[in-house]
């Protein structure tokens, strides 16, 4: 076990190097002309970029691996980290992060626990992330949590958006409480987290298929997680933006004024419902219920719960007795 932390820590510290490295990189390297027209032409600023500790990969298959050192263990241990790759076949070893944009994922405590690398251009995959290591579980970690707490130790509410650009671009724009999930969907446990820190949660996705359905799934990953006390709102941005473009083309105050009008959870439940579904048919009325009762269902018990009940029986003209029967029932059949 002692020797599990050790290893551990020399992970840390290795991260932590490659950090530095990176935006020393950007500072430094014959090729940083590049890097830097890049995030110019993405309108990122110096400070923003420091703030984030913003860094540039150079072109080449091992500068990080021979800064570190070649040799077997730190093979073994920049492999472990994340940062180098091992080809079987060739037998050879290469960085993981070239040529990119990088931008450094911290914990809650600040230490650097992967990394997400972005092309230069339109190349594919545009986003690089680390891999699950022993410090990185991406269905816990949320990017740019450290740096909002950071700025601000008594957060009220808390951003949920999709990319590294957004919590950067916001935090340009004055904004500096959003965060982003690492290429995967928002999990219960972000959720519980970000429950235990804030109470408002405003959902920021792009305003494309990808972003709308993000939005559904969070909506079902929100409801069985949500308290009383507790707010959830989800922000619908025109065709085409994301919180990255849209507050660099309209500012802060108008930006600003959108997530003060978010939906709240339970009107783009009703919403999306409804919209699938005739209300003015019985057929349509029945499937409503039976899409969003189990949804409810999963809600824990209190007012907000009780009041969407309401709202079901308002919108189906079934009691709330004939309605929990049905629910009884539903379940009784899928045990
Ligand atoms: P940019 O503004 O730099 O073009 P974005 O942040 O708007 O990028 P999207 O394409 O909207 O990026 O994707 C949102 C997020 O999803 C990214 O920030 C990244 O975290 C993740 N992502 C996107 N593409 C990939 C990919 N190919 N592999 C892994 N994660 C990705
Ligand atoms: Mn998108
Ligand atoms: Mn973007
Ligand atoms: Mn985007």
């Amino acid at each position: 076990n002692r020797q599990q932390q050790q290893q551990l820590k020399s992970l840390y510290d290795l991260l932590e190097q490659a950090s530095q490295f990176y935006t020393q990189q950007l500072r430094s390297h014959p090729a940083r002309e590049q890097a830097v027209k890049y995030l110019k032409s993405r309108g990122l600023s110096g400070q923003a970029a420091k703030a984030f500790d913003i860094g540039f990969a150079p072109p080449g298959w091992d500068n990080f691996l021979e800064k570190v050192g070649n040799d077997e263990k730190n093979r073994q241990l920049l492999e472990q980290a994340g940062l180098l790759i091992h080809n079987e076949e060739r037998n050879s070893d290469y960085d993981r992060f070239r040529n990119r944009i990088m931008f450094p994922i911290r914990d809650q405590r600040g230490r650097v626990i992967a990394f997400g690398g972005r092309v230069l251009g339109d190349d594919k995959p545009k986003y690089l992330n680390s891999p699950e290591t022993e410090t990185f579980h991406k269905g816990r970690e949320l990017y740019g949590l450290y740096e909002a707490r950071k700025h601000n130790q008594k957060l009220e509410r808390l951003l949920i958006v999709e990319g590294y650009m957004d919590v950067v671009g916001l935090a340009q724009y004055g904004i500096h409480y959003a965060i982003a999930t690492l290429g995967t969907a928002t999990s219960a446990q972000h959720l519980e987290r970000v429950f235990k820190m804030v109470p408002e949660v405003i959902f920021c996705f792009d305003g494309d298929q990808a972003g709308r359905t993000a939005a559904k799934r969070a909506l079902s990953t929100t409801l069985p997680v949500i308290k009383d006390g507790q707010e959830a709102r989800f922000l619908f941005l025109p065709d085409g933006e994301d919180p990255d473009s849209l507050v660099r083309k309209e500012g802060t105050e108008q930006f600003s004024k959108r997530l003060d009008e978010g939906l709240p959870l339970a009107e783009f439940f009703f919403k999306s419902h409804s919209e699938e579904m005739d209300l003015n048919s019985m057929d349509g009325r029945a499937r409503f219920s039976s899409a969003a009762l189990p949804m409810i269902h999963t809600m824990k018990p209190g007012i907000l719960k009780q009041m969407m009940l309401d709202r079901v029986s308002e919108l189906t003209g079934l009691s709330q007795d004939q309605l929990e029967s049905v629910v009884n029932l539903h379940s009784a059949t899928q045990a």
